[in-house]
């Protein structure tokens, strides 16, 4: 195992990501682990495999929750495999944020929604059936592309204080700008609120959706730590971030993408305004389950490791009962999961995944092959271990046939359990 893994050292942010607090306590380490994303091919399998350290910290002056270890974003993300259209979740998730923004803040034929983070243009063009300008930003060449030949203007950046210049020259000022799930994914929180108020109108609203810290602690969703995530939130280091510079958390919508999500809504301060009571409501509920305090953080470490331990005893069983198993999904956070617990080919036979973009690749670390979904039927294993489990409710019912000839799905988080 040890002369396939290069480790390799990568920069370690100092202080906190939003406060500049120097003492982080780490409370989970995952061990040295292979990029989440980074699929290999037949012929990179022969070589050493670059590894990272995944250790989290907790900022107990501000209480984010975060990554150390930064791995350079053009690693991450200039050649990217997520799609968005590729679940039938999102899309529609996204039609759904694109009508509640464009009813609730009035956007017109003239306002410009920005997306940061804009993959293949899934949602903005959601936002061109309410008439809107759109301007995506997505760092990912290959996925720049898919969206740009779709009709979708794209920006092949990284969002900051430069981009946003350039994009209120070209194209003016943005009454909205919308990122969904990004926030967690950048090294330079400042840079990119610089940005953000650089290109908001002065009645624009920013909405955010980031997954959310308290979802992440309750559901024991440790696979959704990995080397992108830079960040886990919670409101109240987020109200920090953003007053920091000078703009105003108002509002905040709990929403049930990538294992538990928030959206907030943020804008310029203005004379008596407040935020909504939903806001506070949520900022009591982190004091309660004591998110500021490091001894939380152990207590989950210990919960990760005994999920650790029945899911690879359970496993374990049924291999030595004679069973076939696979594994649903090739998604970055399965990775993490199959890492951590050393889950390899002695016990899955394969992977599956509706993206090909995965398919006939070998996951990161593990080296499963991943294939198309269609295999499961024609091959029917006894279980099939559901990687992708925050699209549960969607891949169970499109396992309608697996699952009436006797095909069960383990489930691994929040409790590892058959169905
Ligand atoms: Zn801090």
């Amino acid at each position: 195992m040890e002369e396939r893994l290069a480790i390799h050292r990568v920069k370690m942010t100092k202080p906190c990501r939003i406060c500049r607090h120097e003492s982080l306590r780490k409370f989970l380490s995952l061990g040295p682990t292979p990029l989440a994303n980074r699929f290999l091919t037949e012929e990179q399998l022969g070589s050493p495999e670059p590894v990272y350290p995944l250790d989290v910290y907790l900022c107990e002056s501000c209480g984010l929750v975060q990554l150390r270890d930064v791995v350079p974003a053009e690693l991450l993300f200039k050649n990217y495999v997520y799609v968005s259209s590729t679940s039938e979740t999102l899309p529609k998730h996204f039609r759904s944020l694109a009508d509640e923004v464009a009813d609730n803040f009035a956007l017109s034929a003239d306002s410009l929604v920005v997306e940061v983070g804009s993959n293949d243009g899934c949602l903005l063009k959601a936002f061109r059936t309410h008439g809107c300008r759109t301007v995506g930003v997505e760092p990912a060449t290959n996925i720049a592309k898919v969206a740009q030949s779709s009709g979708i203007e794209t920006v092949n950046e990284f969002f900051n204080e430069k981009t946003a210049r350039t994009i209120a020259k070209q194209w003016g000022k943005a009454a909205a700008i919308v990122g969904t799930n990004v926030l967690g994914h950048i090294d330079n929180l400042h840079d990119f609120l610089c940005g953000v108020a650089i290109l908001l109108q002065d009645a624009g609203v920013l909405i955010c959706e980031i997954p959310y810290l308290v979802d992440l602690f309750i559901q024991r969703e440790f696979d959704t730590i990995y080397h992108e995530h830079l960040s886990y939130f919670s409101l109240r280091p987020l109200g920090e971030l953003f007053r920091s510079h000078d703009l105003e958390l108002f509002d905040v919508k709990q929403v049930a993408v990538h294992g538990g999500s928030i959206r907030v809504y943020v804008r310029r301060p203005r004379p008596g305004s407040t935020s909504t009571q939903k806001v506070s409501r949520l900022l009591a509920l982190e004091k309660e389950l004591h998110l500021d305090a490091y001894e939380t953080y152990v207590d989950f470490a210990h919960e990760v490791q005994s999920t650790r331990e029945t899911l690879v005893n359970l496993l374990k069983r049924l291999k030595s009962e004679g069973k076939r198993l696979v594994g649903y999904g090739a998604p970055a956070k399965g990775n993490t999961l199959l890492n951590y617990c050393q889950i390899g080919t002695e016990t899955l036979d394969y992977l599956v995944d509706k993206s090909s973009y995965k398919q006939g690749l070998y996951s990161p670390g593990m080296h499963i092959p991943v294939f198309p979904v269609e295999r499961i039927l024609e091959d029917q294993p006894d279980y099939v271990l559901l990687l992708a489990w925050n699209f549960a409710e969607e891949i169970l019912k499109q396992q309608h046939a697996y699952r009436e000839r006797g095909g069960k799905f383990i489930l691994p988080i929040p409790e590892v359990k058959i169905v």
